[in-house]
């Protein structure tokens, strides 16, 4: 018996009726769907204490989340609300998907065929190999309209991800590939194989190769035997790949509890398919379904606006919710001239909310696409005020950590011919061919030492000894103590760095970011899989001991703000062509994910909303045709939407001013005319 044998359970009193019955049902599959706020995380978090409190094994738990660090608070929230402490919720096995599939498959890899030391591989690392095979097949060597890298990607993942067949993939996403059907089939065949041969995965093939596994029903029995209960958050955004998954470790047991709602449902693009959880009911059959109707996040006026907002979709299960919290202000709407007064007007209302006690990090500003927030944090950074942003480029896409993480990696797999080519390039004096040699090289005796019995071209001399000494190093230090390898990375990388990149001081940091990371590794093969699976956010991810009274702003794409809630949201441009993107609206389905897009925005508010919208925004097409244009507002703050706001304009009296909308016509075809000449 547990120390929890005797849990009276009184904490469950923290919940209404119908929390408390998702949490403590029994035995067989559960579906909670309900719109956000209405405490689907909340109530997942305290049904994993409440289980651990009746005596199931912490690690006999997988409970599923869109990231690792939600997973990390919703554990923490569940020792903090209940009797069972944290060094219970800590054995929970609890993570993305991704990263479940790579703890899964290192267990069994013999089973899956694959090497106990395979590593896995970044999407752009995926897309350079794409690449190089593409290279080596010849494919569409004179042709410009060839599928570009990361659009071969892109349509790979989906056929994987979506579990279709490459015919219909092009005809409804990538249309103008459709006469390239044959050489992306080729494309795709010899890319399954390259990877296969040097022991490396990408995301999706951990996702396959762990459902694989499933298909066995031994492998189901074990694998699905190793947990009695699994839960997963957010399950509107799984796909095919990964609700076969969970069918597949379910056959012999039917615990599992799935949480979402339709209604934010955002990741299409990445083949999410909404249709899990409308579908769980007949794909889990037995299932209960329970649904929750008071919102506990935001005030009612706050309610009332995104009410109405999402009531402009054509397709929605999910039904309205109440809020007790009645009092509150209500939604503002704002009109600003340009992007320059939109920023002064956020980090004006930023000021005043903080004055009032708002602290930094209780408010965000939260954007469609990562650059919509350049010219923002430009004035936060004059006024000194401190932010961190999520989403975008993320951090471990940056090419000097990619750079330090490549040592890592070919010492971890010898064969990771990517790695290689990274490391390669930076060494002054090889070129592609060359590089090509000695990989083939070097993988031929799976021994990153072997660079050394190569006879390089004399131009890089100088640096292969170096480049020798850092190898057998790394091999000597053998899998323990990462943190010594990064340093170790570091001082032969160091001088590479600054000759290569602008900034070294600023890039330096990371890098020493990355070696305290490290520190808190037993082994290296582990630093790199959370690397990778669970790259962290931004620097502040990672940072060691943040100052306790560090304070700083939320910024986020609209996309990392899921599942999160601030006292105080400023949804910036929320114009038609940014919120829905116009990369978005060629038809009604990508459009409507759009209008959802919107929806997960506004409703991360607890207290105050702001919308806002600058007349005139300098556009960015690509690199020739950057221009000021002048926006409507987005089409789904209709009448009914702004009825239920305040309106207000921020520096638009006089409007327009003494620049007109000729002007910039005429700055942008010069500046056009100019990068032109280049082409
Ligand atoms: P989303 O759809 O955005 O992911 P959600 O349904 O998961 O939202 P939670 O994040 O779990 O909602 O909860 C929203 C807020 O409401 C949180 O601050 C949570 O603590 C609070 N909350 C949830 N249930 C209750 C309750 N019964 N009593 C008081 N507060 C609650
Ligand atoms: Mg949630």
């Amino acid at each position: 018996m547990t120390e929890l044998a005797h849990d009276n359970l009184d904490w469950l009193s923290d919940l209404n009726p119908q929390q408390q019955k998702a949490v403590v049902h029994g035995d067989g599959p559960l579906l909670v769907v309900a719109g956000a706020g209405s405490g689907k995380t909340k109530t997942l978090a305290y049904r994993v204490a409440y289980l651990i409190a009746k005596g199931t094994p912490p690690e006999r738990i997988l409970l599923m989340t869109f990231t690792r660090r939600a997973s990390e608070e919703m554990l923490k929230r569940a020792a903090g609300a209940s009797t069972c402490g944290a060094h219970m919720t800590g054995s929970v096995w609890g993570g993305t998907f991704h990263s479940m599939a790579n703890r899964i498959l290192r267990m069994y890899s013999q089973q899956s065929g694959l090497p106990s030391d395979f590593t896995v591989m970044d999407e752009g690392d995926s897309a350079d190999l794409m690449n190089v095979v593409r290279h080596e097949l010849n494919l569409g060597r004179n042709d410009k309209r060839f599928p570009r890298k990361s659009t071969c990607l892109g349509i790979y993942s989906r056929c994987v991800n979506g579990c279709e067949m490459m015919e219909p993939v092009l005809t409804k996403h990538y249309p103008w590939c459709l006469e390239y059907k044959e050489q992306l089939k080729a494309l795709f065949s010899q890319y399954v194989i390259r990877k296969q041969q040097r022991g490396v995965l990408d995301y999706d093939d951990l996702l396959l190769y762990w459902l694989q596994l499933l298909s066995s029903d031994a492998m189901a029995r074990e694998i699905g035997g190793r947990f009695d209960h699994v839960l997963v958050d957010e399950y509107q955004d799984t796909n095919t790949v990964q609700a076969d998954i969970l069918r597949g470790l379910r056959r012999f047991n039917s615990n599992i509890t799935v949480v979402g709602d339709d209604a934010q449902s955002i990741y299409s693009f990445r083949a999410a398919n909404v249709r899990n959880i409308l579908d769980f009911p007949q794909q889990f059959p037995g299932a209960t379904v329970i649904t929750l109707e008071q919102n506990y996040r935001s005030v009612e006026p706050i309610l009332e606006t995104t009410n109405r907002l999402i009531s402009q979709a054509r397709e929605r299960f999910t039904k309205d919710l109440w809020s007790a919290r009645r009092e509150g202000q209500r939604p503002v709407i704002v009109t600003c001239r340009d992007e320059a007064t939109q920023d002064q007007f956020v980090v004006a209302k930023i000021l005043e909310h903080y004055e009032q006690g708002i602290p930094l990090h209780k408010q965000a500003v939260l954007f469609r696409a990562g650059h919509l927030s350049d010219s923002l944090e430009i004035e936060l950074t004059r006024r000194n005020i401190s932010y961190h942003k999520y989403g975008g480029l993320r951090f471990l896409e940056a090419a000097h950590v990619k750079d330090l993480i490549s040592f890592l990696r070919v010492t971890e797999n010898p064969s990771d011919e990517i790695a290689w080519f990274r490391i390669l390039q930076m060494i002054e004096g090889i070129g592609p061919a060359t590089a090509a040699k000695i990989i083939t090289h070097v993988t031929k005796s799976h021994d990153p030492r072997a660079l050394k019995t190569f006879a390089p071209p004399a131009a890089a001399k100088a640096n292969w000894t170096e480049l020798g000494q850092l190898m057998d190093d790394l091999v000597t230090a053998g899998e323990g103590n990462p943190a010594a390898q990064v340093q170790r990375i570091r001082s032969f990388y160091d001088d590479i760095m600054a000759q290569r990149y602008e900034n070294a001081q600023a890039r330096r940091r990371d890098l020493e970011h990355i070696e305290q990371v490290a520190s808190g590794y037993k082994s290296r093969r582990q630093l790199l899989t959370d690397l990778t699976l669970d790259p962290p956010n931004s620097t502040s991810d990672i940072a060691a001991n943040p100052l306790k009274d560090e304070d700083w702003l939320v910024l986020s794409t609209i996309h990392s703000a899921k599942g999160c809630e601030w006292d105080v949201v400023y949804v910036i441009h929320a114009s038609d062509g940014c919120l829905p993107s116009d990369m978005a609206t060629d038809n009604d389905k990508q459009i409507e994910e759009e209008l959802r897009l919107a929806y997960v925005a506004m409703t991360r508010a607890r207290n105050f909303l702001y919308v806002t919208w600058p007349l005139r925004y300098y556009h960015r097409w690509g690199s020739y045709t950057d221009k000021h244009v002048y926006s409507q507002i987005s089409r789904f703050l209709n009448d009914d939407v702004r009825a239920s706001c305040e309106l207000a304009s921020f520096g638009t009296s006089g409007y327009p001013d003494d620049r007109s909308p000729m002007d910039d016509d005429i700055v942008g075809r010069v500046r056009n005319q100019i990068n032109s000449m280049w082409d």
